[in-house]
Formats: structure tokens, C-alpha cells, sequence
């Protein structure tokens, strides 16, 4: 079978280089072997939260100058960076998934970051959240004095007692009220159902998030936010904004433990975009076996298809971190499974990780040498029609600087540029 591209891995950047390349008119499949980091996603994008140093960010545009060249964003430039950012709300927008910032943007235009409330009931830096995600213009003044938390009677995994206690630390007085739902009732009968996305399946019918939210509504007594679990809008996000209009207050919603319900709404309308445009996916495949002949990638075969490889004129590998299984870390080596790329960690295996749990974490710094292009090598050598994009790319600590989403957004923009222009 014969593609122009073929792009393996089906996450956030996969999918957001795919239906660029397709809705440019170039044939596209993706081979998606599983889960992809949205489904863990907290429903907010991070573009650049703080430099590696720790010094905070609040306008990432401006703080791009502050990083090492190595770093995917000076590879792509402020030029383009400006200009990737700026496209972001309404690509996604095409795509049906809506995405607000915390603000207008500052001075100049740049984007600045606003804070979400975690499950944990902590304030974390983002730049885009989607439909149910609020995100704050400061981490530090609250603007109500009394909040409302409201559970799922028996559902572990939403704690509101996490974020009462960091509400609490913030001044805001909370109260937390459990209700119940006779559906979701029945899902307690099996502890698997009784999961986020088991709930937000449960709340599609127009009877169950209208009783609950006739409930919450009676239990409000002049608090002026209400908190509720992400598990609603699954199918459709206009639920969330009926919620809002039922009960009488503020109302936000803040993540559960994984899945995540607006990553997964995120992954399905991104693949349906992909889809919709002409592109094929193959879900449940894995890319294997690939045939690299003078500097350049010839086919790759997946597990399903067997003997039937697929060919194209460029590759581009957006198979994760070591999360993804992009990455495999062996006693002292890391390595790139699919094409054995060079790779970049340090050689002492005691730095690759701190024993403190919130410490910096070198690990997540580990990825796939590129040069300027995001053009891979294996043993030295540059591969001429295979790029890499995503949290596999190396250069940067996206997990501690909070640039999960910006890189592979950036990245997978970028690459399918490089490829349209190369034609
Ligand atoms: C648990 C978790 C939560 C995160 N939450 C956030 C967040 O809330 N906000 C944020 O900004 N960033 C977040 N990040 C950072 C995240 O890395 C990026 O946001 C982004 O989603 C990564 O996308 P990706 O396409 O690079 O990789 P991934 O999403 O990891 O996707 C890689 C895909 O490649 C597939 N794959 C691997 N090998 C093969 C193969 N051989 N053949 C075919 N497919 C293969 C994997 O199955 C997977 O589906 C999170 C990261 C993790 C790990």
C-alpha cells in the first residue's frame, strides 16, 4: 500500500500533523498501536509553564529567547512559534474541539498562561483549556470566599476532600455534599464501571446530568462556586455549558483521576477531523520491520497487515515518550524501538531519575536526536524522509517545564510544513 506519508502513533501530535498534511491534499495513514497521552490529559495544553531553571513563565512567546538551542522551539523559531500559536484556537476549532485561554492575550499579543486546579487540589500553569477546564488569571486571589464540592456518592476517584484542603489553604471555605444517581447506582455494582469515563457515559442521557443537576442546584446554599468532576459532555460539550446555566453559581469542573473525559472527547473529534479530511487510521496497530536503504526509510510493515508493507515518500514518527512506548529504557542504554534512532540521555544511570518524587526528573528529558528539521539519525547518520515529532523529540524537559501539549502541537505543525514545502 502506498501513502505519501506515514505517520506512526496516534496521539496529540500524530494527529494534528495528519490532518494538516491530508487537508493539504497529501495521503495520509496513521498507525496507532493504543492509548495515547490524552486519555491522561488534564484538559489543558501547555505551551511553556517554566524555564528549566524553575524560573517561572507567564508569557511563554516572551520566554523563548531564555532557551538552549537545542530546544524544539528554537529549532522551529520565534517566527513560526508566533505564528503556530496564533493558529492553534481555530485549527483545533475546525476540528470540533473549542479551546479558551485563561485571558486575552498581553501586550503585543502574546499568550498568557492561567492556572487549573488539579486533582490534588493544586494550581498548575496552562495556556489552552478545553470546554469544561477553567483556568485562572492568578494562582494566588481567589475570588470566592465559600465553595461547594459535589461527588458522585461512591466515586474514588474524584477526591474532594484533595481539593477542599487546597481550596482551604487559599482561603476559600468548602463544602463537600455527595449525590446520587440511580444509573450510576448500578455502575457501583462493578468497581471497573465506576470509573470516569464509565460516569460520563452514564451522564450522556438527558435524564441523568438534568437530575444532577437539579440536585446540586437544591444543595447550593449562597456558595458562590460550585465544583463538579469532568464527566460530563462525553459526546457533546453543550452539556457542560446547560450545567453552568442550572445552577446558581460559578460552577467548575476539575479532573479525575485517569481516563480524562475532555481528552478523550479531544482524541475522538481530532481522529474524526483526520478521518473526515480522507485520512486513514489504523487503530490497534503497531509499525514494525522497517526497510531503511541509503539514508532513507522504503516501508515499514505493521502487526496486522503482516507481509503487505507500506510505502511511502516520508515517514514521520510521533510514537511517544517512554510513556508511549516510544522510548524503551534498558539497564544502561535508551533506545528508540521501531527504527533504533540515536538517542539522547546521560550516560550515569544514577542521574536519570531523583529520588525526590517532585523533583526535576532527568528521565523525562530523554528523546530522539534531531537536528534543525527534527530529521533523526541512526548510528550518525542523517535519514533523509524521516522526521520526528512529539514528546519522542529530545532537547527538552516537557514534563517539568510544562510543554507537554506546546511541543507536539509545535513539532507536528512544523513538520508537516517542512514536508508541503519539500514537494
Ligand atoms: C500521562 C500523561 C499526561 C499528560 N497530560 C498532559 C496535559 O494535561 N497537558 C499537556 O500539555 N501535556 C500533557 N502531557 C504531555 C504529553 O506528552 C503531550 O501533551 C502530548 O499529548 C504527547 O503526544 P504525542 O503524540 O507526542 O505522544 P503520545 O500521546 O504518547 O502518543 C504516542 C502514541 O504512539 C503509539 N505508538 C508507540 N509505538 C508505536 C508503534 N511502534 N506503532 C504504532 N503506534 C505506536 C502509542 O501507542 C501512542 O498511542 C501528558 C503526558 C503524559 C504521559
Amino acid at each position: 500500500m502506498r501513502f505519501d506519508t506515514i505517520i506512526i502513533g496516534g496521539g496529540l501530535s500524530s494527529l494534528v500533523c495528519g490532518i494538516r498534511l491530508q487537508r493539504a491534499g497529501k495521503k495520509c495513514v496513521i498507525v496507532s498501536a493504543g492509548q495515547n497521552a490524552l486519555h491522561f490529559s488534564s484538559g489543558t495544553f501547555g505551551l511553556l509553564g517554566r524555564l528549566i531553571d524553575g524560573t517561572e513563565v507567564s508569557e511563554p512567546l516572551k520566554a523563548l529567547s531564555f532557551l538552549p538551542e537545542s530546544h524544539p522551539y528554537s529549532k522551529i523559531g520565534v517566527e513560526k512559534m508566533t505564528e503556530y500559536i496564533a493558529e492553534v484556537p481555530s485549527f483545533f476549532e475546525s476540528c470540533g474541539v473549542r479551546l479558551h485561554p485563561s485571558q486575552a492575550p498581553g501586550e503585543g499579543g502574546f499568550p498568557v498562561n492561567g492556572y487549573r486546579i488539579t486533582p490534588m487540589g493544586s494550581l498548575k500553569p496552562g495556556w489552552l483549556a478545553m470546554d469544561e477546564v477553567t483556568l485562572l488569571p492568578s494562582k494566588d486571589n481567589m475570588p470566592w470566599h465559600k465553595a461547594l464540592i459535589v461527588n458522585f456518592s461512591g466515586f474514588l476517584d474524584f477526591n474532594a476532600g484533595f481539593i477542599a484542603e487546597g481550596l482551604s489553604r487559599r482561603g476559600v471555605e468548602c463544602r463537600v455534599e455527595p449525590v446520587s444517581i440511580a444509573d450510576v447506582e448500578l455502575l457501583r455494582k462493578n468497581p471497573t464501571e465506576m470509573r470516569s469515563v464509565g460516569i460520563a457515559r452514564v451522564m450522556t442521557k438527558e435524564g441523568n446530568w438534568k437530575e444532577f443537576g437539579s440536585k446540586v442546584r437544591e444543595l447550593v446554599k449562597g456558595e458562590e462556586l460550585v465544583i463538579l468532576p469532568e464527566v460530563f459532555g462525553l459526546g457533546d460539550p453543550v452539556i457542560i455549558q446547560w450545567l453552568r446555566e442550572m445552577i446558581p453559581a460559578e460552577v467548575m469542573f476539575v479532573g479525575t483521576m485517569p481516563p480524562s473525559v475532555p481528552g478523550i472527547r479531544a482524541q475522538i473529534r481530532l481522529k474524526k477531523a483526520f478521518e473526515a479530511a480522507g485520512g486513514t487510521f489504523l487503530q490497534g496497530d503497531t509499525a514494525v520491520d522497517p526497510l531503511v536503504e541509503e539514508g532513507r526509510v522504503v516501508s515499514i510493515h505493521t502487526v496486522n497487515l503482516g507481509n503487505l508493507s507500506l510505502t511511502a515518500d516520508y515517514f514521520v514518527l510521533a510514537s511517544g515518550h517512554l510513556f508511549g512506548k516510544g522510548l524503551e529504557a534498558a539497564p544502561s542504554k535508551v533506545v528508540e524501538p521501531v527504527f533504533g534512532l540515536d538517542t539522547d540521555f546521560p550516560a550515569d544511570r544514577s542521574a536519570w531519575c531523583d529520588e525526590d518524587f517532585f523533583a526535576r526528573q532527568e528521565y523525562a528529558g530523554f528523546g530522539v536526536v534531531c537536528d534543525q528539521s527534527f530529521r533523526p539519525s541512526i548510528g550518525g547518520r542523517r535519514i533523509g524522509n524521516l522526521y520526528v515529532i512529539g514528546s519522542e523529540v529530545g532537547g527538552c524537559n516537557s514534563l517539568y517545564e510544562g510543554s507537554g501539549a506546546g511541543v507536539a502541537i509545535m513539532t507536528a505543525m512544523n513538520v508537516a510544513d517542512s514536508i508541503l514545502e519539500e514537494r
